[in-house]
């Protein structure tokens, strides 16, 4: 008896890690090549890309980045070194992705502005990744706006199957871009103790960006699913993605590719027709069924403060 008991004393731990699989998210970065750096010359950014790849890589993250092509321009005139820091990240491994020409909502413009600007966002990144031997595949909407009625979005819908791309949700939505703006210009002053300080304000509150997320996935499922973290392209992350890695590992996460995280059931829950302008995913899902999410953790006044004006824009 002594015996039989001790074996399950032995055993039950390992078999219930072995039925509990690890929970996974994807990565995701919005606004490239670049936003929010405290300098904009060729090599700064190429410097800055190469250190955010560098970041994913060490942590073996597979991500997505989110072009936006009037980012590739500088008074009007393509920029090669901007299209190398593109081809950069296919290098890298990591996938690229459509999130419109020049940033606009589908909550303000008509449909067919909308999709004339997400085809033109395509003319450069279409052949870029053609010639690295991928296909451009994910959609992200800038803003996270969806479009206000049924009607646009199952236009939109149609629009986005007919041209092959697939939407790419996200169940974390957060204010890191307000970290990130804060970040530059504290840089872009000279103050790296105050750059600093954000920086280490920044994962603390992307753990309960996470919390959150967590709590609302177990409300809604009562089980984990698989996150999908927003992030962008910017110096913060390029200086600290590690420090956000090694948070969500701690948290218990296995980084994975979107199109693995979204083979979960879950993202086959309709978004229904109510919510909040710009809310993420599982914040929709909530809100369908009736639950009231909870409030987002607030940034630090002193991060608002380095962030100015701008932390009221949104990105
Ligand atoms: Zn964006």
């Amino acid at each position: 008896m002594i015996r039989r008991l001790l074996l399950l004393c032995l055993c039950l731990p390992w078999a219930a890690a072995a039925q509990v699989p690890a929970p996974t998210v994807a990565i995701t970065f919005d606004d490239l090549p670049y936003v929010s750096v405290p300098a904009e010359d060729d090599a700064a950014l190429a410097n800055m890309t190469a250190r955010l790849l560098q970041g994913l890589q060490t942590d073996g993250v597979p991500a997505v980045g989110f072009v936006n092509e009037s980012r590739l321009y500088r008074e009007g005139s393509l920029v090669p070194a901007r299209v190398d820091l593109l081809r950069s990240w296919l290098r890298a491994g990591l996938e690229l992705g459509n999130h419109t020409h020049s940033h606009v909502s589908l909550n303000r413009v008509p449909l067919e502005v909308f999709q004339a600007d997400l085809l033109r966002g395509e003319t450069v990144t279409r052949p870029l990744v053609a010639s690295e031997g991928r296909s451009l595949l994910w959609f992200r909407h800038p803003y996270l706006h969806q479009g206000k009625t049924a009607d646009v979005r199952t236009a939109f819908a149609g629009f986005l199957a007919a041209h092959g791309y697939r939407i790419a949700p996200v169940t974390v939505n957060n204010s890191e871009w307000v970290f990130a703006v804060a970040y530059a210009r504290a840089q872009a002053q000279g103050n790296p103790e105050a750059a600093q300080r954000i920086a280490n304000a920044y994962v603390p509150y992307m753990d309960a960006e996470f919390a959150r997320a967590e709590a609302l996935a177990l409300d809604l499922f009562g089980r984990r699913i698989p996150q999908v973290l927003v992030l962008h392209a910017n110096a913060l992350n390029a200086d600290h993605f590690g420090a956000l890695a090694a948070m969500l590992r701690q948290r218990g996460y296995r980084f994975v590719t979107l199109d693995e995280a979204l083979q979960d059931r879950a993202y086959a829950s309709p978004l229904g027709a109510g919510g909040i302008e710009g809310e993420s995913w599982l914040e929709h899902w909530a809100r369908a069924a009736g639950l009231r999410p909870a409030q987002p953790p607030a940034v630090p006044g002193f991060v608002v403060q380095w962030a100015g004006p701008a932390a009221y824009r949104g990105y």
